[in-house]
């Protein structure tokens, strides 16, 4: 899946890699998947927008990629399941996909949907109104994201609060860009259990879950993603994760207790039983 780290690497392999490219011609991709979301455009309005669009910078949004089409239009990918891959020659095109663009120095991008994702073809105008467009959350490698911002999250919480802190992570209020499989690692450098209730953190634990978040992504992000997802040239990232399906069994690095996985909120868990409380 990707999330922010993968959308932060391929949004700048694009912004260097694929910037001034002139689109030849575009499309839907040439097999319908369920869930691959578009915008409420034909395939035939997809093909006429994207033919003789330039490639400009990409930015991010969270787990989003904004890869701007110029002069005038922006795809919008990322925040699922989504394949993203340059093609130098024809021979690695994939089989079957969802959005494919072929530049007029005969390379092509293509996306490909595994499980749900999205290709949305937006003017510009619309982008700041798009439904997952996140512009109230500051990214948490920002500036903005402060430990004053991240502790008045928990201060919003009432004493009753059910939230466990996976929920308070990836959901509400959630942390931009940020889903279950970048949240692994992070509570185990914490020290905190998925299931722990927000509302329960101390003050110590709330600045460890802080650091935790700056300093795992930012290595995840110079890693140019995590080791199970790829990059823009159909690379795995360098990020090596502590905590996957995998590690089930395995020594915790810290305390050589096996880990453990469980299925929580929509989603497997790993953790270390005796250092996440
Ligand atoms: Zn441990």
């Amino acid at each position: 899946m990707i999330e922010l780290p993968e959308a932060t690497t391929i949004a700048r392999q694009i912004s260097t890699e694929l910037i001034g490219k002139r689109v030849a011609d575009g499309n839907r991709g040439n097999s319908p998947h369920k869930f691959a979301f578009y915008s409420d455009r034909t395939p035939e309005d997809y093909a006429a927008i994207l033919q003789g669009k330039t490639m400009g910078e990409a930015t991010v949004n969270g787990p989003l990629i904004l890869a701007s089409l110029e002069p005038d239009h922006m795809l919008i990918l990322g925040g699922g399941g989504e394949r993203i891959v340059y093609h130098r020659s024809d021979a690695t095109l994939p089989k079957k996909h969802q959005l494919l663009m072929h530049f007029t120095d005969d390379t092509t991008l293509t996306v490909t949907v595994q499980g749900w994702g999205s290709a949305f073809l937006l003017h510009k105008s619309e982008v700041a109104r798009h439904p997952f467009i996140n512009l109230r959350n500051p990214s948490p490698l920002s500036d903005d994201f402060t430990l004053d911002y991240f502790q008045g999250l928990f201060s919003a919480l009432e004493p009753d609060d059910a939230r466990s802190c996976k929920f308070f992570i990836i959901s509400k209020p959630g942390v931009l860009g940020m889903g279950n499989g970048c949240l692994q690692d992070i509570l185990w450098h914490a020290k905190i259990h998925p299931r722990r209730r927000a509302v329960d953190l101390g003050e110590a634990e709330q600045r460890a879950l802080y650091t935790a978040i700056r300093e795992t992504l930012q290595k995840m992000v110079e890693g140019g993603g995590r080791d199970g997802d790829y990059d823009l040239f159909n690379r795995p990232g360098g990020y090596q994760r502590i905590l996957y399906s995998k590690s089930v069994g395995q020594p915790c690095p810290e305390c050589s207790t096996p880990i453990e996985k469980a299925a929580y909120l929509g989603g497997a868990i790993y953790y270390c039983p005796k250092c996440q409380v």
